[in-house]
Order: C-alpha cells, then structure tokens, then sequence
C-alpha cells in the first residue's frame, strides 16, 4: 500500500484537487455515507483501543468548536453532496447534551443535503442515555436508528469489561427508547468473555431475541495490546477465556439461534430482522466512498484514503488549516481489489466472482483452485449463484481464509 506518514513528503490537502474525478459518493445517485467521532467516554473499557478520552466541558466546547467549523468546510469543499447515511460513533456520542447535538445536525443540513428519512444513527451507552426524554429528543433531531451499547446481560461481565452500567440500566435503556418511539433499535454484545460457557452465552441470545431489537451486533472479544484485559488473559493473568473449540460453539450455535429467531445473520458479527440491515455499514462493505469526520476518523474518497489527525491540538490545526493534513495513501488497483475480497467475503452475499473476473480479468476460483478446493472439502466455503461464500464453519476462521483468497498463499 502506499502509506504516506513521513515529514519530508510536502503537506499537501487530504482531499481531490479541485477540478479532479469527482468524489464518487458525492454525485452518484446514492449518496455519500458521513461518519462522525465523537472521542469522548465516561471511562476507559477494559478491552478497548478506540480512540477517546474522558469527557471535560472544555475539551468539549473546544472539539465542538472545531466540528462545526470541519463541518462547513467540508460541505464547501464538496459542493453540498448529497448524503445516503449519518452515522454518530465513538467513543460515547449519548454524552453529548441534546443542545450541541441540535447545533452539530443543523450544521450538517445546512452543509450537506440530508434526504427525509436517511438512515441516521447514533451510539448511546446506557450510563448516559437512559431517560425517555433524551431519546425522544434524538428522534425529534432526526436520529432514526439507535446502536445501544449493552455488551453483556451479566453484572459479574459488565464488571470485568469495565462498563460503567449494569445489565439493569442496559435493559431500562431499551425500554425507555422503545417507549419514546424508536423502531430501529440494535443492541451490541460481545461474546466469549474470560470464564464465559456456552448456555450461558445461548440463554443471552435467547433473552436478548425476545426483546425482538432490530438489529444485534455480537462481537468476540478480542485482545487488544496494552489493555486491562490482555493484560489479565495473558500469562500469569487472573482471568482466562474459553477454549476455542467451545468459542467455535458460540459462534456457530449463537448465529444458528438468531437464525432460527428470525435474525438474518448478513455479516459475519451482525445480524438483522428483515429491512433492517445497517445501510451505513454495508456501504462501507461495499466499499462505498465515506466521510469521516472528527479526530481520528477515517475518510475514503475516490482512490484516497485519509485520517483525521487523533489529538486534540492537532485536530486544531487540521481545521484551522483548512483540512490540510499527511496522514494519507491513494489506494492503487490492488489495494481496491484486495478490500473488495477482504470486505464482500465478509458477508453473507459473498464475493460476486464476475465482478471479480471484471475488475482482475481473471478467474479467482482457477488462480486460487487449491486453496478453494480444500476449503471446499472443509465445508469452510459454498460457490452458489456466481458468488463465493463463507459458510458458517468459514466465518468463524475468516480472517484466514479471507487473507490467503486475497493476498495468496
Ligand atoms: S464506551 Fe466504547 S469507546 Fe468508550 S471506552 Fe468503552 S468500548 Fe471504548
């Protein structure tokens, strides 16, 4: 990839010269999907990365301050596109009061062209969105799909992640959005905990069901360097995780059940009633332009690639100098191939093999037959209606399969 971080490259503006390809989101007939960070949390979960720091009104106001104005520029610079998706993640966007929260959407209408009735979601944590007047103030704002951060439904788990809420809030919070009048509710839960038994993650799902959320996101848990957790699951740690042959059950009986609710398991961690797949995050799947705005977000536009810078006072200076920023790469033909592969076999339509054969002129099945064939045996992989996909046995090793299908063996 071509990667470009170095001081001695010239600072150039991490967007499309003006008078360049236009940015495909930007004026093909589905819009661009727009992503806002909001890097701020009540405290540090014990098992994440992400980038966000404790919330402080200063910091607040200042990062405030610094949106908006990235806001408008955006918009200028783009020519007010038009927008298929917003999405508010983080980081926790539920801290942010109703009030700034109102000035950010009026920003972004006057900025960008926000059809009635986008999918606009935001990430709430129960800790501080729990009250049916916040969530009725999200709906009156034009927030129409809510992703609820409830992890686990064990107060003994939510502990041990590091979550300040307990599962009693978590379902308080469910209830209060459902009462104020959501319809698209998602619920996110993370499976495979330290000490976590196979019916006891099966009873989650069976509890979870019945409240019938729209959509649900179940992620493993994974280690993450230089957190709490990896650090008490590896050696000489209090805290052990389950085998991977009973993670293997998890996840195979877990997306079985949810099936068998009536949840189309549509990605490999995420699973949707009929109608409600997140648009948002099957254009990025699809490998949609997006815009990302906030510290440390991630944009692709065009054949460009580029971040946010992550700090405070150098996000300060990326919008105070006009967006002009380093942190970015121009993805070649490759790079684009080798995300089409990576992203598509992901989910549960697979990788279209006549795109493929389009876009490399060659046949992915005949350049990869061994490898294809084995994983056939293995019952890892189906080819059905011209596309390639993983089966269930195939997501749960996907990361795998996936990285010898697109880079070889
Ligand atoms: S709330 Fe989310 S972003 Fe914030 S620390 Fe916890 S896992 Fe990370």
């Amino acid at each position: 990839m071509g990667r470009i971080h170095d001081e001695n490259v010239p600072t150039r503006p991490a967007f499309p010269a003006a008078g360049s390809k236009p940015v495909r989101g930007a004026d093909d007939d589905k819009g661009l999907l727009l992503y806002v960070h909001v890097p701020f949390c009540r405290s540090r979960c014990h098992y994440c990365s992400f980038h966000s720091q404790s919330f402080d009104q200063t910091t607040f106001a200042w990062y405030l301050s610094l949106l908006l104005k990235e806001i408008e520029l955006w918009g200028r610079r783009l020519q007010r596109p038009r927008l298929r998706t917003v999405y508010f993640g983080g980081g926790t966007p539920s801290l942010i009061p109703l009030a700034q929260l109102d000035r950010i959407m009026a920003a972004l209408r006057k900025a960008f062209v926000l059809n009635p009735g986008l999918e606009t979601t935001i990430e709430a944590n129960p800790d501080s969105a729990h009250d049916v007047s916040y969530f009725r103030g999200l709906l009156s704002l034009g927030f129409n799909r809510l992703s609820l951060g409830m992890q686990s439904l064990k107060d003994a788990d939510l502990q041990t992640l590091g979550r300040p809420h307990s599962a009693g809030m978590a379902y308080q919070a469910f209830d209060q959005a459902r009462r104020a009048g959501f319809g698209n509710i998602g619920l996110d839960l993370i499976w495979g905990l330290p000490g976590q038994k196979l019916k006891v993650w099966l009873d989650q799902l069976r509890i979870v069901s019945e409240m019938r959320p729209e959509h649900i996101s179940a992620y493993n848990l994974t280690l993450e360097e230089g957190t709490v957790m990896a650090r008490r699951c590896g050696e000489g740690g209090d805290l052990t995780l389950p085998l991977d042959q009973e993670q293997g059950r998890m996840f195979v009986y877990g997306a079985e059940y949810l099936e068998s609710t009536g949840y189309l398991h549509y990605e490999v961690s995420n699973f949707a009633r009929m109608g409600f797949t997140s648009v948002h995050n099957s254009g990025y799947w699809d490998g949609s332009d997006y815009l990302g705005l906030g510290p440390s977000a991630v944009s692709t536009l065009g054949r460009r690639r580029f971040t946010v810078p992550r700090y405070m006072d150098e996000y300060d200076a990326y919008v105070r100098g006009e967006l002009v920023g380093n942190d970015y790469e121009d993805l070649t033909d490759d790079d684009l191939l080798k995300e089409l592969v990576m992203l598509s076999l992901r989910t549960a339509k697979g990788l279209d093999l006549k795109e493929y054969r389009r876009r490399t002129g060659m046949d992915l099945i005949k350049r990869r037959e061994r490898l294809v064939s084995a994983l056939h045996r293995e019952n890892l992989v189906r080819i059905s209606g011209g596309r390639l996909r993983l089966t269930k046995n195939g997501m749960l090793v996907s990361n795998v399969i996936i990285e010898r299908l697109a880079f070889g063996d």
